[in-house]
């Protein structure tokens, strides 16, 4: 098994054909690495813009790309053809740091090229990922590839960090340090058809209460100071992300605002609860039932 480490520079422009802002690939980099993890070869080359005219000054300032090196590049589908050849036939797995670059690489290959499916695609593993598995740090905090490197005591001075490819060189450095055979095969994930539906899948919060996706039991409370089931004396309200509801506890004499939020994920639904209990008496506010 081969690893080809990828990193992808990109241009934020409007899409016509798509009529929506599409992350435009400007510049590809990739290391090639063998079993021991040694270095085989590498690829480095600039994209000919298609879609977006301009480059955006961030970009510009983030990568020292300039609008030349991009007219001097090969449009997309040569790029990607000359990057197949390169990683040709033998077994590999491609390796990015965090799946926003392969994201955004099966966004253009559609693009561009109307296909859904890239070719030469059929193992990934996200590092990124997989060193905040094995580094145990929160999932809700993505780590960026300059502050992985510190952790993994990797002096990034030592690196220009102005290539796509120089980013891949870092990246190796990181995948050494933290490679454990058994450990990051488990990571592997096949490209299958479930991979790139995954992948494009956008999460997004569910606003209707009565979608079959929100799990009806999750819409009760227990009260947190008798542990006793507590009554909801209003109407289910959304508001910034959540279902929002007035409840009491006759035994605790408490009105608690218990607020749900329902996330769809891929295959599964996210869900968050909060409650606070309200200060004020429930003789004192007739009204309960309207405030939240
Ligand atoms: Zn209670």
């Amino acid at each position: 098994m081969h690893f080809v480490i990828i990193d992808l520079e990109w241009n934020n422009t409007y899409g016509r054909k798509t009529k929506s802002f599409i992350n435009e690939i400007i510049e590809i980099g990739a290391i090639m690495l063998d079993e021991k993890l040694a270095e085989v070869s590498r690829f480095s080359c600039f994209i000919k813009s298609q879609i977006g005219k301009k480059l955006r000054g961030s970009v510009k300032e983030l990568t020292h790309i300039t609008k030349e090196d991009l007219d001097g590049g090969m449009p997309f589908t040569k790029a990607l053809s000359e990057l197949r050849r390169w990683i040709g036939g033998r077994e590999n797995t491609v390796v990015t740091w965090g799946d926003g670059d392969i994201r955004v690489m099966i966004e253009n290959y559609r693009y561009l090229n109307g296909l859904e499916v890239i070719p030469f695609l059929t193992n990934y593993a996200d590092l990124q990922g997989y060193f905040q598995r094995v580094m145990k740090t929160s999932p809700a905090r993505q780590v960026g590839l300059s502050a992985a490197a510190e952790m993994l005591g990797i002096n990034v001075e030592g690196y220009s960090l102005h290539r796509a490819v120089d980013d891949c060189e870092l990246t190796a450095e990181c995948f050494r340090r933290l490679y454990d055979k058994k450990l990051f095969f488990e990571h592997i994930k096949k490209c299958d058809h479930d991979f790139y539906g995954r992948l494009s899948f956008k999460p997004y919060i569910i606003s209707n209460i009565n979608s079959t996706l929100v799990d009806k039991t999750k819409l009760s409370y227990i009260c947190e100071s008798c542990g006793e089931p507590a009554e909801r004396i209003s109407e289910w309200k959304f508001s910034s992300r959540f279902f929002k509801a007035l409840f009491y506890c006759p035994n605790c004499n408490e009105r608690i605002k218990v607020g749900v939020c329902f996330k769809k994920l891929y295959d599964s639904v996210e869900i968050k609860k909060t409650s606070v209990i309200v200060v004020d008496r429930p003789e004192e506010d007739s009204g309960a039932a309207e405030v939240i």
